[in-house]
């Protein structure tokens, strides 16, 4: 690949500048707030960020802290939360939250290890909630990541999480908690999974648009 990885980051950091802000980074410029970021975060998970605006704006309307949360029933929150993907599961997972935070004094934890302890909380979640509300270098790797890590040859990985573990290694730290921010709004609105802007893409003339799954689907998808 004739680009390297620092420059790609800089590079892609200024053509995403006028893009669409990812709506977990949002919430965190309105609110460091780390539970209001917590929530928010589990409750983007497959879910479009309009709708995570949405859901999470009317249940911070009524539980603006784990004090409130505790004080709502399963089905309001539920009725709150809806239509967010997955709504059930992520309902049970705000419903066991500040039992589960009880002992961290109903305070979110700020290391990897206890916050993956907590309800519906995988390695993206808590990365991006350590780096997000806390500023913890930690680099959370979502599908838009990992996919355009490989398409790139950054990384050889079928994983979110070895990709996370492979960009440990390659990343410089000062890009560990912007990473996410930069890729995932170039990932949703040029380098989509499902037929790619490379005709008008920056980056056409470099891009090695490696990783088989996405050679094989490249020209059938591509507009
Ligand atoms: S050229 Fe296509 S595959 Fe490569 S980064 Fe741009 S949109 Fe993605």
């Amino acid at each position: 690949m004739s680009i390297k990885l620092e420059s790609f980051i800089l590079a892609l950091e200024q053509e995403v500048a006028n893009y669409h802000t990812p709506v977990v980074d949002l919430i965190a410029v309105q609110t460091r707030d780390p539970f209001k970021i917590l929530v928010a975060t589990i409750l983007s998970a497959r879910t479009r960020d309009k709708t995570t605006a949405i859901a999470s704006r009317r249940l911070f309307n009524e539980a603006p802290d784990i004090r409130a949360l505790a004080g709502l029933s399963e089905e309001k929150i539920r009725a709150l939360i809806r239509p967010v993907g997955f709504f059930n599961n992520k309902t049970k997972y705000l419903c066991k939250l500040p039992d589960a935070l009880k002992p961290y004094a109903g305070k979110v934890p700020d290391k990897l290890e206890e916050l993956l302890k907590l309800p519906g909380v995988g390695r993206k979640t808590a990365n991006l909630v350590l780096a997000v509300a806390f500023g913890i270098p930690a680099i959370c790797v979502d599908t838009h990541v990992h996919r355009i890590m490989n398409i790139w040859g950054f990384v050889n990985t079928k994983t979110p999480e070895s990709t996370e573990k492979a960009l440990r290694k390659i990343l410089p730290i000062k890009y560990w908690i912007k990473i996410n921010s930069i890729i995932v709004p170039f990932g949703q609105e040029r380098c989509k999974p499902v037929a790619p802007q490379c005709n008008c893409c920056l980056f056409e003339q470099d891009c090695p648009k490696m990783s088989c799954e996405y050679r094989i689907n490249f020209h059938r998808k591509q507009v």
